[in-house]
């Protein structure tokens, strides 16, 4: 049997989010600890985030002063995106050269991969003096209307106010939370290979995205570059097999076909994916003592790049929740703190999948309404242009941002 300690907050899970809601604690003065089930210096796997928007850099720089303008330095910013159906342009937007290095703005975006995000937001926390717990999954929670006590496989146990759940989306702190999932599983599966630059002679910096790309049998192909590198998302039919394209073998059959042959020799990441378009159904539990956060809360497909960008304001707004129930002065209004958190971000992350679902839709929607809009769009681009930027804004959804709430923290 091992230890019990106390501590204000326990963060389960030191993913991208998980390190976020750590360091949010640790710079409010609020006593926290980060328990993740894998040991320190683990590998991660698969080709996830590469993009984050400015939003979520602003959000970080306020979190931990220098953090924003770090990931900001450090990734790139493509100033071309580009849109082909059938192998004709359809659009073309240059925005002309950002600075990624100026040291009093952040720019729109930063695009590098999210080992080095979570790199960046790691060495943030060390310097913050976050404390951490590697190797210990937490296994089982008891949840009261007094706090909660947390077990890990290890035997150890915790007791807390609040736990802020960032453990992904198998949680095992929604299940011992009795909250759920709602929502469907996209149809279709999306190979994401990711490959290193050349150096020597690097690609110019251009989002391009190809609607029924002519050399891949009318696949839809995007390619996108991060730091160092590319990520191409290959869409495949329903009726295609996925393991005719998933393996590195296979990946170097096809690649060469929609990229300079070179880039079949430097592949990193080949992974598959069928994407859940799914939401918890309540961001905290009947006693308001737990918070869900990242994909532990929700899962999306990639369109628009929404996770990551909506986990790390979910890991902050749960935080700032604590900090006023901490200080509340009655059980009523320490709920109430928690609950307009939690509210909050659920009906954030109910827009963000109703936009990831729109994405999809327009992507690879296969009505005879939606074929015949994409037809009728790319022919009518040279007369009317506005139709190319329909087409181009399809990767993404709708733009705009969630309803504004009144909640003030
Ligand atoms: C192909 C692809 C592209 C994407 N692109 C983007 C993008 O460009 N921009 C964007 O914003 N998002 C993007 N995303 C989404 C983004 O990758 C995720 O939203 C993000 O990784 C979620 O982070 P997380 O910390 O919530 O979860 P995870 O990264 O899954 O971290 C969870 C952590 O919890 C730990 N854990 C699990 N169980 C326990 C337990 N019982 N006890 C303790 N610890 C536990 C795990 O070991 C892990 O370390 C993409 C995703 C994919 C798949």
């Amino acid at each position: 049997m091992g230890e019990t300690k106390k501590t204000d907050v326990v963060v389960v899970g030191a993913g991208p989010v998980g390190l976020v809601a750590g360091l949010a604690l640790k710079e409010k003065g609020i006593s926290s600890v980060v328990i993740e089930a894998e040991p320190y210096g683990r590998p991660r796997a698969g080709s996830r985030a590469i993009y984050l928007h400015n939003a979520t850099l602003k959000l970080l720089e306020e979190t931990s002063r220098g953090l924003g303008f770090t990931l900001a330095r450090n990734g790139i910013i493509w100033p071309v995106k580009r849109t082909l159906y059938k192998g004709k342009q359809v659009y073309v937007r240059n925005y002309g050269v950002t600075d990624n290095k100026d040291p009093h703005h952040l720019p729109h975006f930063t695009s590098l991969h999210q080992h080095e995000i979570e790199k960046y937001l790691y060495e943030a926390c060390v310097h913050a003096g976050v404390e951490f717990v590697w190797g210990e999954p937490v296994q089982t929670m008891d949840i009261s209307k007094s706090g909660v006590r947390l077990v890990t496989a290890n035997g150890n146990v915790w007791e807390a106010e609040y736990v802020i759940g960032c453990d992904g989306a198998r949680s095992v702190v929604r299940e011992q939370a009795g909250l759920r999932f709602e929502g469907p599983r996209t149809a279709d599966t999306f190979i994401v290979v990711d490959v290193k630059e050349d150096p020597d002679n690097p690609l110019p910096l251009e989002r391009t995205f190809h609607y029924q790309h002519p050399a891949m049998g009318g696949r839809n192909v995007m390619f996108v570059p991060f730091k160092d590198g590319w990520r191409i998302d290959l869409q495949l039919l329903s009726s295609d097999k996925p393991e005719d394209y998933m393996s590195v073998e296979n990946v170097k059959k096809w690649l060469p076909k929609v990229m300079d042959p070179k880039y079949a020799d430097s592949i990193t990441w080949v992974s598959s994916y069928r994407f859940h378009q799914v939401v918890v159904n309540a961001f905290t539990d009947e006693h308001h003592r737990v918070l869900l956060a990242g994909e532990a809360a929700h899962l999306f497909a990639p369109f628009g790049a929404r996770g990551l960008n909506s986990g790390v304001p979910d890991a902050v707004i749960a935080v700032r929740g604590i900090e006023k129930a901490l200080s509340a002065p009655s059980e009523e209004e320490r709920k109430a703190a928690i609950a307009a958190s939690a509210k909050e971000r659920r009906i954030a992350a109910l827009w963000n999948r109703d936009g990831s679902s729109t994405a999809l839709h327009h992507l690879q929607g296969d009505s005879r309404e939606m074929n015949m809009k994409r037809e009728i769009a790319a022919s009518l681009v040279s007369v009317v242009p506005s139709m190319g930027r329909w087409l181009d804004e399809g990767p993404y959804g709708p733009k705009f941002g969630p309803p504004e709430l009144t909640t003030k923290y």
